[in-house]
C-alpha cells in the first residue's frame, strides 16, 4: 500500500501550536506577533498566494501589515519601505511576495530584508546559514518537507536522495538541508544527462521541476519515497511534477498535489513569524 502524504494533517498541526505559541507571546510578554506582506503590482497569481498567507496569519493571531504597492513602485520606494520594516518593532517577519515587475532587481530587494526577519529564508545571509549548519530561518518549502519527512517518519540518514531542480529557494537548500540530515545527495537540474536513471537511485526523490508530470514510473526506484513540490496549472487543475497515477504502485510514499508540499510550505512560513517573534525577546541592547 502507498503511503500518500497528507500536508494538510501536520500543517494543521503546526498552525494549532502557532496559535498557542502566539497567545503566548500576548500573555507573558505582551507582544502581537506580525507579519509585514509586501506586493508589487497586479499579478492575480500573487494576490491569490498573499490572501491565502493573510489568512493563515489571521487564523493563528498574527497580525498582517498589509504593503499593496503600484506596478510602477521603484526600486528605491520599495528599498525605502523595506529599511522601514525592517526597524519596526511590531514586525517580526518581512514578506516580499515575488516576482517582482521585471525593473526591480529580487537579489537586492530581498537581500535588503534584516536576515533576522526573512520568514521566506531567501536572503543571501539566511541561505549562507543553511551551507553553515547555523541557527536561522530556513526557506518554507525544504523546511516544510523536511518536516514531512519527519511527521511521517521517514528515514533520511545514509538514504540517497535525488533533487530535481538546483532553484535558490527550494532545489539548492532541499539538498543542503537533506544532506545535514546525513542523507547521501544528488541535484539534477535541466542539462543533466540521462535523467530517468538518475532518478531511479533514489530512495528519496524530490522534484522541484515546475514541468507537469515529468517523472512517470521509469523515473522511480520501487519502494522509493516521491516527494512532488511542482505546481503546475493543466486543463484539469493544479498537477505536480510527478505523474501520480502512473507512480503510485511503484513508490512507497508520495505526496499528492494539491495537499502535500504546498499546505506546509504555507505553515513554514507562520512557524518563521513566531519563531522571529520569540527571538525578539530577552535582545539586549548593544550599547
Ligand atoms: P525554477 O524554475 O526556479 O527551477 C526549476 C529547476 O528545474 C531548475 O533548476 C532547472 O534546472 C530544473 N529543470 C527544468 N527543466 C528540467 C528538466 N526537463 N529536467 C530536469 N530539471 C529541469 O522553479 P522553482 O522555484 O524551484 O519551483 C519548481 C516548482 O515547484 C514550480 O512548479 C513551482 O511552482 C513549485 N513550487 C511549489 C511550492 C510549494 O509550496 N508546493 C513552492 C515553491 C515552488
Amino acid at each position: 500500500m502507498t503511503l500518500i502524504i497528507d500536508g494538510n494533517l501536520p500543517a494543521a498541526k503546526v498552525r494549532e501550536k502557532a496559535r498557542e505559541d502566539v497567545q503566548r507571546l500576548k500573555d507573558q510578554a505582551g507582544v502581537q506577533v506580525g507579519l509585514a506582506v509586501v506586493l508589487v503590482g497586479d499579478d492575480p497569481a500573487s494576490a491569490v498566494y498573499v490572501r491565502k498567507k493573510e489568512e493563515d496569519c489571521k487564523e493563528v493571531g498574527i497580525y498582517t501589515f498589509d504593503s499593496r504597492l503600484p506596478k510602477d513602485t521603484t526600486q528605491a520606494e520599495l528599498l525605502a519601505l523595506i529599511d522601514c520594516l525592517n526597524v519596526d518593532p511590531g514586525v517580526h517577519g518581512i514578506l516580499v511576495q515575488l516576482p517582482l515587475p521585471l525593473h526591480i532587481d529580487e537579489g537586492t530587494v530581498i537581500d535588503r530584508i534584516a536576515p533576522e526577519k526573512d520568514v521566506d529564508g531567501f536572503t543571501a545571509v539566511s541561505l549562507g546559514r543553511v551551507l553553515r549548519g547555523q541557527e536561522g530561518l530556513r526557506a518554507c518549502t525544504p523546511l516544510g518537507i523536511m518536516r514531512l519527512l519527519d511527521f511521517y517518519d521517514i528515514d533520511i540518514e545514509g538514504k540517497h536522495a535525488v533533487v530535481v531542480g538546483r532553484s535558490t529557494i527550494v532545489g539548492k537548500p532541499q539538498s543542503l538541508l537533506l544532506l545535514e540530515k546525513n542523507a547521501t545527495v544528488t541535484i539534477c537540474h535541466s542539462r543533466t544527462q540521462n535523467l530517468a536513471a538518475m532518478c531511479r537511485q533514489a530512495d528519496i526523490l524530490v522534484a522541484a521541476v515546475g514541468r507537469a508530470a515529468l517523472l512517470g514510473a521509469e523515473y522511480v526506484k520501487p519502494g522509493a519515497v516521491v516527494i512532488d513540490v511542482g505546481i503546475n496549472r493543466g486543463d484539469n487543475g493544479l498537477v505536480g511534477d510527478v505523474d501520480f497515477d502512473t507512480v503510485r504502485p511503484v513508490a512507497s510514499a508520495l505526496t499528492p498535489v494539491p495537499g502535500g508540499v504546498g499546505p506546509m510550505t504555507r505553515a513554514m512560513l507562520i512557524e518563521n513569524t513566531v519563531k522571529s517573534a520569540q527571538g525578539t525577546l530577552g535582545v539586549q541592547s548593544p550599547c
